[in-house]
């Protein structure tokens, strides 16, 4: 029996929204069994005291009967609680007008909410035409009722003019009706969808100046060549090992990956209706996974030479960096 927290996050309802930046990347909505939740807690019981249940991995509450499928996901976690964290459905919170006081009842005091851009942008990165006009209305609501929205804007080549212009929308809301609206922008990851996005990444010297108080630690900002300079002596290799607590993201196939980098082929670590626990479950914990064995065949230096580029100014954190050097070697592996 391992003594480490099981969390399980499952994506039993799917996502109304194909985001172009989507890390997990695009999947079919899928509804599963009405008993996937108790099958999947009990495979690890034997094997997890304590397993926290989420019945969402990509859009919370999508499902309608979201209260009492808190209450499931509660009942059927083991020594554990799942957490809200501060995200909800957008797309629900202008469908469902018991939606938010749902959210405060369980805890919810915070929202955070997607941009990309203005209108045509925003529709066109979420996949839905109205998707714009669903996100300002959302945060109105947010703010009427009791519960703070959070803005978190992905910045890119393409669309940098127009988070200038979000920001000013939100100064605009920030002195009119909510003076705590938070704002904050990044570039994100480069898996998933956002990979795809990888020949429009911001360039730093492109980042334009309004949005550097608003862009967390921007005065270490790295760039795609910075990478390279840092890892071009490391002759360590790519390691992830298992911490404190286990997360497992499943897909609605019952595909099991650990919840970094996106859900494709290679990172598959095993399936739960095909295996049995004791190798899936050992395959977990130590690490014994096909896109492990491929990453650490070679040094991150290796790695650094064979994929980075050294003259790019795109703008990459390290640890983002390194995912995307695993993942340019598994698409070679594959
Ligand atoms: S980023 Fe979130 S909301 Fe957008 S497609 Fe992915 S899971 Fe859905």
């Amino acid at each position: 029996m391992s003594d480490k927290l099981l969390n399980l996050v499952v994506d039993l309802y799917g996502c109304p929204n194909r985001c172009l930046h989507c890390w997990l990347g695009h999947m079919p909505n899928r509804r599963m069994e009405d008993d996937a939740d108790r099958f999947i807690v009990d495979y690890f019981s034997p094997y997890f005291d304590r397993i926290a249940f989420y019945s969402w991995l990509r859009e919370p509450d999508f499902c309608d009967d979201y209260a009492e499928r808190w209450e499931r996901d509660l009942a059927v976690s083991r020594n554990a609680r799942p957490e809200r964290f501060e995200l909800a459905s957008f797309w629900r919170i202008v469908r469902d007008e018991n939606y938010i006081p749902f959210l405060r009842t369980v805890g919810v005091k915070k929202v955070q909410l997607t941009f990309f851009g203005l209108e045509a942008t925003q529709d066109r990165y979420v996949g839905r035409k109205g998707a714009y006009r669903e996100v300002m209305e959302a945060t109105d609501l947010l703010i009427r009722g009791g519960i703070l929205p959070r803005w978190q804007c992905f910045v890119n080549e393409e669309n940098r003019g127009e988070i200038v212009d979000l920001l000013r929308i939100s100064e605009g809301i920030r002195e009119s009706s909510c003076p705590e609206l938070e704002f904050f922008v990044h570039e994100g990851t480069c898996d998933g969808e956002n990979r795809k996005l990888y020949p429009i990444r911001i360039l730093k010297r492109h980042i334009p100046e309004e949005l550097l108080p608003v862009w967390p630690d921007s005065a270490t900002l790295t760039t795609e060549k910075d990478c390279c300079g840092i890892l071009e002596a490391d002759d360590s290799r790519p390691s992830f090992p298992v911490g404190e607590q286990v997360t497992l993201n499943i897909s609605n196939e019952y595909d099991v990956y650990y919840n970094y980098t996106h859900m494709t082929k290679p990172w598959v670590i095993g399936n739960l209706k095909k295996e049995d626990p004791a190798s899936l479950i050992r395959r977990i914990l130590s690490g014994d996974t096909f896109a492990l064995r491929a990453a650490g065949k070679h040094t991150w230096a290796e790695l650094a030479r064979r994929y980075g580029d050294p003259s790019s100014d795109r703008v990459f954190s390290l640890e983002d960096f390194r995912m995307y050097l695993v993942n340019r070697e598994l698409e070679r592996a594959e």
